[in-house]
């Protein structure tokens, strides 16, 4: 049997050289686990069945001719397997996990338990509004929330991640224009914003500018209002932007956008930075999208599915897709249909999903938002502030921060790689570096509007002395790296179970299937 051994290091016991390789590979109670496919075999199944008794086929010429090669395991074989896959893996329950951009905090166990309730976990989305008034109540509350929160008319519930959030605010904003007859083309987007911002705007048809950011890691207000005209149908800002800075000049530049006919979408998916402290609808944003699997706390990716409320402004809330929630007279009916006039939500661009949206995430996120309350979650955003100006001030007396200069950042801190020229070690080397530490690494190379961009999000549910060792490493590393002493980085991890793969051909050439 040959096992997918690529990527590791030879001697495995690299965490101290004189020690034996075992016969096994494991280290300690580390195990290392084979694919699913090189273990067990393919005649044995977990389950004795008696064989059929003897039948006419019914599957005309479609019988199978070959074997399809299912790994076979015995359950207690297969629940091990992944078991072990899962000790491998890294996240927010095991330690730190500072990504720029993707807020990563603590999921407080009273979400769980929440929406774990049989009333909110058991309902099903076609069950009669009648039976689960609870459950519309609640998407009501938590949609009342956000607009309360963000000062804005009305909100979408149904987007199930940021980039869905955006899809969601841009065909309200095609659809805006359309009912004016108005053929607008051109989405403008500054450098500083996340890369699904563009990619948003190109996936509804419309051809995207860049606007440069300037010498403080904003958008260049300038170069931005220069660029507004008759073909322009929105800008897409990001605030606070992935340099982790706020963008002062938001306001007038709504102003100027809305005078010239187009509208401002808002990527607020860092709203942790500012949530109690900044409503976007004072800002002039039109449609905004808000993670709930970032500021409220919903786990992510792994952990389940997101959810990206859209809040629009009066000029696009008629656009906002269906279904949404309406309280009458103390009941909760969900209006599904598109209505006859326009006055009454019959300009909305359709549906955006099957159902109402995440409904495990409401509750969690509704769940930490009135468990914080209203001056929590002030504390939040000014706790996230307080903990990533730590880091960047601990940090750039020996990594460069391209904006320490221009004052405090927001919720995360950027550094770039000049600290490390002439040192032949690059941003990946020190992330690798730090998986050895047995940290998760910041974001690497983004915004791209540094070079060999470090982007590191602590968030607020850091403790002090989590971060204290967080930059006792960085320092480590930084030291080593510019004394001539980081050779080894450019191997690292040493000790991780697989060490440097080829990330770009893994990427570029994926070998997504099997073969024996
Ligand atoms: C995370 C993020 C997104 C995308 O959100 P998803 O839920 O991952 O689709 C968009 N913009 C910014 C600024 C983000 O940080």
């Amino acid at each position: 049997m040959s096992m997918n051994m690529q990527g590791r290091p030879s001697a495995p016991a690299a965490a101290s050289a004189d020690a034996a390789p075992t016969v096994t590979g494991n280290r300690a109670l580390m195990l290392e686990e084979p694919l699913i496919f090189e273990i067990g075999s393919t005649d044995v199944t977990g389950v004795d069945l008696e064989d059929a008794p003897a039948h006419a086929s019914r599957l005309g010429g479609l019988t199978r001719e070959a074997a399809i090669g299912l790994p076979g395991l015995a359950e207690g074989e297969a629940v091990r397997h992944y078991t072990r896959l899962s000790r491998q893996n890294y996240g927010i329950d095991l330690g730190f996990f500072p990504l720029g951009s993707c807020t990563m905090k603590h999921n407080p166990r009273l979400n769980e338990k929440m929406a774990r309730l049989p009333g909110f976990a058991d309902v099903h989305p076609l069950q009669p509004q009648d039976s689960v008034q609870g459950a519309l109540e609640l998407i009501h509350s938590l949609a009342e929330w956000l607009k309360t929160l963000t000062n804005m008319p009305a909100v979408a519930m149904t987007p199930k991640a940021g980039a869905h959030g955006e899809l969601c605010g841009m065909l309200a904003i095609r659809a805006a224009h359309e009912a004016k007859g108005d053929a607008r083309a051109v989405v403008l987007v500054p450098e500083s914003a996340h890369g699904t911002n563009p990619a948003t705007a190109a996936f509804c048809g419309y051809s995207v500018e860049s606007i440069p950011a300037n010498a403080r890691g904003r958008v260049d207000t300038d170069a931005l209002l220069a660029r507004l005209g008759p073909d322009v149908a929105a800008v897409m800002i990001t605030n606070p932007n992935t340099c982790g800075l706020f963008e002062p000049d938001l306001k007038r530049i709504a102003d100027a956008v809305n005078a010239a006919g187009a509208y401002v979408y808002c990527d607020g998916a860092n709203f942790n930075a500012i949530v109690g402290r900044v409503r976007p609808g004072d800002l002039g944003v039109d449609a905004m999208h808000i993670n709930l699997h970032k500021t409220f706390s919903t786990p992510h990716g792994g952990g389940g599915p997101g959810s990206g409320p859209v809040v629009f402004s009066e000029a696009l809330a008629p656009f906002a897709p269906l279904p949404f929630v309406v309280e009458q007279e103390g009941r909760f009916h969900l209006v599904e249909e598109e209505s006859a006039s326009a006055e009454d939500h019959g300009q909305s661009f359709g549906r955006l999903s099957a159902f109402h949206g995440q409904m495990g995430m409401f509750v969690r996120a509704l769940a930490y938002i009135l468990s914080h309350g209203a001056d929590g979650l002030r504390q939040v955003s000014e706790d996230a502030v307080l903990n990533a100006n730590y880091l960047l001030r601990s940090l750039d007396d020996l990594m460069t921060a391209p904006f320490g200069g221009t004052g405090p950042c927001m919720h995360e801190a950027l550094f770039d790689d000049s600290f490390l020229k002439d040192t032949g070690l690059t941003t990946i080397d020190m992330a690798k570096a730090l998986i050895d530490e047995g940290f998760h690494p910041m974001t690497m190379y983004f915004p791209l509007v540094v070079h060999g961009a470090m982007l590191i999000e602590p968030t607020e549910t850091e403790s002090k002395a989590r971060l204290d060792q967080f930059i006792t490493a960085m320092r480590a590393i930084a030291t080593a790296a510019t004394n001539g002493e980081g050779e080894r980085f450019a191997t690292a991890p040493h000790y991780a179970p697989r060490s440097r793969l080829d990330e770009t051909r893994a990427a570029r050439q994926p070998v997504l299937s099997w073969q024996g």
